[in-house]
């Protein structure tokens, strides 16, 4: 394999641009101004969709072959700096589509998918560097199943075996997650692989992509996206060290940065020392009463949002404890350190024993959103969602609305018996949408929208609007994360603005903030904008959200530069994570997003929350229009939302 170095350290400076429809793939060298302008992962990958839907306009269909999937990483991944093992997967998502006309938003607008970032750890991001490519663009669709190696500087496509598959409900689907990992690794020895799931293969619009058994390319529907394109599985292997631009200089710097890291781990008053015992379910106990460095709590949702508070008895047989109890050794990302946030763990007995890892809090807050207080239960979902390859969390808000369709009766004619607190009929449920099986696995698995019109078409156009109010993921909505929508505006800012959907809390976190008396419509705004370019410089370094050195403070910029030779200082470095940020919203912009989409407010948000520390909270449409406005004024886009071509 002959060598070729990028013009710039520390990334692999290959390129892979595989067409499925052709069966072609073709290598070129990384475009060294590219990288040093989108920094790498999210980034890169932005700029790499926004080039094809410039030239092609609106992607109309998500799971057509026109939507291009690009799978990679950045210049910090596979080397010491802590946490450098998060990989980057972008696309055009499936969930965050509104494509027909939709009565219960005033003034609704088609809106046909928006770029969608998903993070995902364990190994594979870092052996994909190791194997000599940074990005795997994936373009068209292949005739026949298919998957793609990517092994010591070489990509290729090939077949899918049958072995891959078995019969189930009576389609031809991929097996579990650890069954064709553990197949492939068998193929190639020390290899990894990220693969679709049975739900992707079905286009469940909430499909992840699983890697190294259970790290997920989680939100948005990347398992659609693979499976629309008869595209099974990556499999990377390769021995390529990281080149640095001063390896003298890393080493030393690297030490101090790694002495920062540690240090706030180890220190009691910040909330990184409670990750390696607790990951992040410390944050269950913190939103429910308050516990570990909190105020109050009240906004853990209960009941599809309806509430924040419930009973405590109830709450102690799914809190942080309780999910203590049950966690086992630390099974953490590879290159992560000290943080450690993820733990396996074991159900001993019962009808939901097995072994697997801990749920994360996001998971379990939205399941006990559906009112579910079986810890064991929660536990063997999300060992069940990693195997069919199904996200956690949108799959928690879709079942929290299908419960109060169903109880409400409009799930009648689709055979729903689902129930707030049915565990046993939520398990069910999700085998039932990840194969497939039966009328309501199948409308389940759909984009929210179309939840709702098959519902009304069904129960007739007049229970439409009682539809709509039940389902908080209506009108292109990801699906709103584990704390309460009603209880931060700052947060519900957040929420509503997110690049990748409405619901979205990775892109901006504001609860401490708020916690602590942000509250000014300017500030709370201002502070939404800065959380959002700069984890998109997180996630375009290759970086976990929980890294908790300052990316722009001198000790990272000085390694920075001795990895890469890059010379950012601190505001070049954020001028590009709002170049990134900006572009995206441009290109969601193309998709059919502005402001029409950033203010609707499912109407049952605006019901306050009747019980616990926060009662009397709910989304005030006026005041958060307010911080709309200062929204766009803090980016610099118009009130429309809009933002200037790029
Ligand atoms: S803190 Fe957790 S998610 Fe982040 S790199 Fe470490 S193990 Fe992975």
């Amino acid at each position: 394999m002959p060598e070729k170095r990028s013009a710039l350290s520390g990334y692999r400076g290959k390129w892979a641009w595989v067409d499925l429809t052709g069966r072609t793939v073709r290598l070129t060298e990384a475009d060294p101004v590219l990288c040093q302008d989108y920094v790498g992962g999210r980034g890169l990958q932005a700029r790499l969709l926004y080039d094809k839907l410039k030239a092609a306009g609106t992607l109309k269909d998500p799971l057509g072959p026109g939507n291009r999937v690009v799978v990679g990483s950045a210049a910090a991944n596979d080397t010491p700096i802590p946490t450098a093992g998060r990989g980057s997967c972008s696309f055009i998502g499936t969930m965050t589509r509104s494509p027909e006309p939709a009565a219960w938003v005033p003034g609704h607008k088609p809106l046909y998918g928006m770029v969608t970032h998903s993070s995902c750890g364990g190994l594979f991001p870092n052996m994909l560097k190791r194997a000599g490519i940074d990005q795997l663009i994936i373009d068209g669709r292949a005739d026949r199943p298919v998957r793609i190696e990517a092994v010591e500087g070489e990509v290729r496509i090939v077949e899918a075996e049958e072995s891959l598959f078995q019969t189930v409900a009576g389609r031809s689907v991929p097996r579990t997650a650890s069954e064709i990992t553990d197949a492939l690794t068998a193929r190639i020895k020390g290899s990894s692989t990220v693969c679709v799931g049975p739900a992707g293969w079905n286009l469940v619009d909430f499909a992840c992509l699983t890697a190294d058994h259970h790290r997920n390319f989680g939100r948005g529907g990347a398992g659609a996206v693979f499976g629309s394109k008869n595209l099974v599985a990556v499999t990377a292997y390769g021995r390529e060290a990281v080149s640095y631009a001063d390896a003298a200089g890393f080493q030393k710097l690297g030490r101090e940065l790694d002495l920062i890291v540690k240090s706030s781990v180890e220190d009691p008053n910040r909330t990184a020392s409670f990750r390696p015992t607790t990951g992040t379910t410390w944050w269950l106990d913190r939103a429910f009463n308050g516990r570990y460095l909190g105020v109050k709590g009240g906004y853990l949702p209960w009941h599809n949002f309806d509430e924040g508070w419930f009973d405590p008895a109830d709450y102690a047989r799914v809190s942080t404890d309780a999910f203590l109890e049950i966690s086992g050794k630390h099974n953490v990302c590879n290159k992560c350190r000290h943080v450690f946030c993820t733990r396996s763990a074991k159900v001993e007995s019962g009808p939901y024993a097995g072994a697997g890892v801990r749920p994360e809090f996001e998971t379990i807050a939205l399941w006990i959103n559906c009112c579910i207080l079986d810890r064991d239960a929660i536990f063997h979902m999300n060992y069940l969602c990693n195997e069919l390859g199904v996200d956690t969390m949108t799959f928690g808000s879709v079942m929290a609305g299908a419960m109060e369709l169903s109880e409400k009766g409009f799930l009648e004619k689709f055979g729903s018996r689902l129930r707030f607190g049915d565990a046993a009929g939520m398990v069910q449920a999700l085998k039932d949408i990840a194969y497939a099986a039966n009328g309501l696995g199948r409308l389940l698995g759909h984009y929210s929208d179309r939840v709702i019109a098959e519902a009304a078409g069904v129960a007739g156009p007049e229970a439409l609007p009682g539809i709509a109010r039940c389902v908080t993921t209506a009108y292109g909505g990801l699906g709103y994360a584990g704390i309460s929508p009603k209880a931060f505006p700052g947060m519900f800012t957040a929420y509503g603005t997110s690049n990748r959907g409405r619901g979205d809390h990775t892109y901006a976190w504001t609860v401490q903030a708020e916690e602590g008396g942000l509250k000014d419509a300017r500030d709370l705004a201002a502070y939404v904008a800065e959380g959002q370019a700069g984890k998109a410089l997180v996630d375009s370094l290759g970086l976990c959200d929980f890294f908790t050195g300052d990316i722009t403070g001198e000790p990272f910029l000085s390694l920075y530069r001795a990895l890469t030779g890059i010379e950012y200082t601190a505001e070049s470095l954020k001028e590009c994570g709002r170049r990134i940020y900006a572009l995206e919203r441009r290109m969601n912009n193309v998709q059919g997003r502005d402001r029409t989409y950033d203010a609707y407010v499912p109407a049952k948000l605006t019901v306050p929350l009747s019980r616990g520390a926060l009662q009397g909270r709910a989304v005030d449409e006026g005041f958060y229009n307010t911080v709309l406005d200062a929204y766009y004024d803090a980016w610099g886009w118009s009130r429309d939302g809009l933002v200037k071509e790029i």
